[in-house]
């Protein structure tokens, strides 16, 4: 028998997927097999920190912990896209003190001249044509903020309103400015085909406004590789506006509350967080939350109660995963971060995790005899108090739908296709396997009785629920078959 359910894994996983932001912190292979031990599911590559050269050997990495580790790892290659950001700070970072006075300068004009003021530039080429006086620019995150004193043909003179410590290449917001900038340029398109000829699993779309944004970078992947997904990351007013048609067209949605919390009124973000959820349960895709999770935890060894609470809450709301951004790329603990986010997911995750949604809310693209296999098969998993949901599937679609009835026992997601098993690395309740026979349903339940047996995950009265299929071509899963192990 070759490989097994996450035999190898100390603890046993969450429910609940965990993401984690590669960085300096992160990047060896025996880093992220400590990672992956830890709890981790799914990579991700910041593309706004570092193109295919700087990306290329930390894909490597991940391959090969993956390996050592012997289960699956998705990565998400996330897209700066029209993300704004600071250029290089001499010196790696700036105290902007109130009161303090700087400029933002076209990067061309940066050292032609000497300024008494501190010079600023940022990766939006039309900023200062589409500045005005009294505009607000936010910076890293909303931690610093900025006012526009005056503008003249060089630059921006601003005085800093919210004080705090910027470092280079980190976030500028323009709350309210409509900017003309396109969904992906050339950099991002450039990001995007590597991702997609590096069989990358996801593509994260940063600043997403409206679902043609999507199915632009959609149609791009195609062109290079049928599998690679597409997560749009909520992050402006107008994808709030738009969210169901972006939802649909996404295969996967990112809450990314750091910039949503600049975007919009920071009051609003747990709100916000809730709807976005709800709206990908409608549509049957995962949702991910983001930012600031276990923040304090970037420099210390405990999180606060409030960090905490958070996870628990989100998970609560519907998230299939949460992500680590800092706590894991830049962090000093980062380990221990990904150790305490599965703790509060297992914490969390009871019998009865009281869904907020019904079972028939919204609309699924699956086959509706499928939908409604998978969700029968959950309910009698639940009344028998199952330990195990077997489900056979060529895409992931069919796990991806029985990961969002939050039923407690697992899915066992079995493929033949790498890249399903990486993808269903981000589903709810999802555990992968690969190796066990997928055409033949009475094979396929003896297989998984056998390996759990010898895993010891399977005793003598623990019941089984299989998915089946009686092969018609309608659907697939149209049978559900109930087993007890003697
Ligand atoms: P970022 O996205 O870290 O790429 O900005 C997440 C967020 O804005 O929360
Ligand atoms: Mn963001």
């Amino acid at each position: 028998m070759s490989k097994s359910p996450r035999s190898k894994i100390e603890p046993r996983p969450s429910r609940t997927k965990i993401v984690a932001t590669i960085g300096p912190a992160s990047s060896s292979q025996e880093q992220l097999a400590a990672l992956l031990v830890a709890g981790v599911d799914v990579f991700r590559l910041n593309m706004a920190h570092g193109g295919p050269t700087e990306q290329q050997p930390r894909l490597a990495a991940i391959r090969a912990a993956a390996e050592s580790v012997g289960r699956p790892a998705a990565v998400l290659a996330d897209l700066a896209g029209p993300k704004i950001r600071l250029g290089e700070i001499p010196g790696g970072q700036l105290r902007c003190n109130a009161g303090d006075r700087l400029r933002f300068v076209r990067p061309s004009a940066l050292a032609l001249h000497s300024s008494p003021l501190v010079e600023l530039t940022a990766s939006y080429e039309p900023l200062l044509d589409e500045l005005e006086k009294g505009d607000r620019i936010m910076l890293a995150d909303g931690i610093v903020s900025l006012e526009v004193e005056r503008l003249d043909a060089d630059g921006a003179t601003c005085r800093v309103v919210q004080p705090g410590t910027v470092r280079s290449r980190q976030g500028v917001n323009l709350p309210g400015v409509k900017l003309s900038a396109k969904a992906l340029d050339e950099t991002d398109r450039r990001n995007a085909v590597w991702a997609a000829q590096n069989n990358v699993d996801f593509v994260g779309l940063s600043f997403v406004r409206k679902a043609d944004d999507v199915l632009e970078l959609k149609s791009l992947l195609a062109e290079h590789n049928p599998e690679t997904q597409v997560i749009a990351k909520i992050e402006k007013p107008e994808a709030l506006e738009h969210l169901d048609a972006i939802v649909a067209a996404a295969d996967g949605v990112m809450v990314a509350r750091g910039d949503l919390g600049v975007e919009i009124d920071v009051a609003r973000v747990a709100m916000a967080q809730k709807e976005i959820i709800a709206a990908c349960y409608r549509r049957r895709k995962p949702a991910i939350v983001a930012t600031q999770m276990l923040d304090s935890m970037t420099h210390s060894r405990i999180p606060t109660r409030a960090e905490v609470a958070d996870v628990s809450n989100a998970i609560l709301d519907g998230a299939d995963a949460c992500m680590l951004s800092g706590e894991t790329a830049v962090g000093e603990y980062p380990r221990e971060a990904v150790a305490m986010m599965h703790r509060i997911a297992m914490e969390t995750e009871r019998p009865r995790i009281v869904s907020r949604f019904s079972e028939n809310e919204g609309e699924s693209t699956l086959n509706p005899i499928t939908e409604t296999t998978v969700a029968a098969a959950g309910r009698i998993a639940e009344q028998l108090g199952a330990k195990v949901v077997v489900v056979a599937t060529a895409s992931g679609a069919t796990a991806l739908s029985m990961a969002k009835n939050r039923r407690f026992a697992f899915t066992l997601g079995v493929s033949d296709s790498p890249a399903t098993l990486r993808r269903m690395c981000l589903y709810w309740g999802v555990i992968p396997l690969a190796g066990a026979p997928t055409d033949d349903s009475a094979a396929l339940l003896r297989y998984v009785v056998e390996l759990g047996r010898a895993e010891k995950l399977l005793v003598p009265g623990d019941r089984v629920v299989l998915v089946a299929g009686t092969g018609l071509p309608v659907s697939r899963h149209n049978m559900i078959v109930v087993h007890q192990v003697t």
